[in-house]
């Protein structure tokens, strides 16, 4: 799992991850949710290692990562417009984080038969990008940030840049996914209804540090803090 001990994170004088800890067992699907500047892409870079750190210890998988490289965390990351290369195929684009680790031509082929059927588009692996549809483009970016086999998937809002239709469909896809495949994920969003159809586990950020860590019931039912209860609550 993840554990983030005591983080703390400035840019100038400003606190924009503020002594957090959170403790993430391994194998949940948890959504960090929160509004805008709220600390949630901040937080997620710290547990990539794309930021160091001001104070505070970060653990994957039982061991300090904390002065780690982004490259030795093995962490599959997928941004909300995640550039896939345009020059390259689907399948060469899946193939590719395989290719760089110098695995063996017949495991890169297998894998990405099977990344290709997981994401649902084994008749796409010759297109190009361009070729795709948004939401298409996403499930691609997935199966490339599974293919080296991460600890650790971390998405800050992958369906952010799709209208409504798509990202519903993407919603309900990304819950099947994680039931295949287990690994420990955590997505970013600021839509209520995405963490709490999505999520086993949500954490609720405001102005740097967490205000409640719980089930989508129980933060539903149980709203720790007013600013839970306002930002969580029935909407209209
Ligand atoms: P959003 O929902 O808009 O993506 P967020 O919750 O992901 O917001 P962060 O991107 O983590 O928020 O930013 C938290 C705060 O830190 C913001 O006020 C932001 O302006 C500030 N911040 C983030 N990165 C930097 C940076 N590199 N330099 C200066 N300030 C930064
Ligand atoms: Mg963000």
């Amino acid at each position: 799992g993840i554990v983030v001990e005591n983080v703390s994170k400035h840019f100038g004088s400003f606190k924009a991850v503020d002594q957090v800890s959170l403790e993430i067992k391994t194998g949940s699907l948890v959504a960090l949710l929160g509004p805008s500047g709220s600390g949630k892409s901040t937080l997620l870079r710290l547990i990539a290692g794309l930021e160091t750190p001001d104070s505070g210890k970060i653990f994957l998988t039982g061991t300090d990562a904390t002065h780690k490289s982004v490259q030795d965390r093995n962490i599959g990351f997928v941004f909300q417009h995640y550039a896939l290369f345009k020059h390259m195929t689907v399948r060469q684009n899946i193939a590719f984080g395989m290719e760089i680790r110098k695995m063996p031509k017949a495991t890169v082929k297998n894998r990405v038969d099977t990344l290709l059927d997981l994401v649902q588009l084994s008749g796409m692996g010759d297109r190009y990008p361009s070729q795709l549809s948004g939401g298409q483009r996403q499930r691609i970016a997935l199966a490339r940030s599974l293919a080296v086999e991460p600890n650790v998937l971390l998405l800050d809002e992958p369906f952010g840049a799709l209208d409504a239709k798509v990202r519903k469909d993407l919603r309900a896809w990304l819950r099947r996914l994680h039931d295949e495949v287990h690994v420990t994920t955590v997505f970013v969003t600021h839509d209520q209804e995405e963490a709490m159809e999505v999520a086993d586990v949500i954490v609720v950020t405001n102005k740097g540090q967490i205000e409640q860590v719980g089930t989508p019931a129980e933060i539903y039912d149980h709203p720790a803090t007013a600013f839970v209860m306002s930002f969580i609550g029935p909407v209209n």
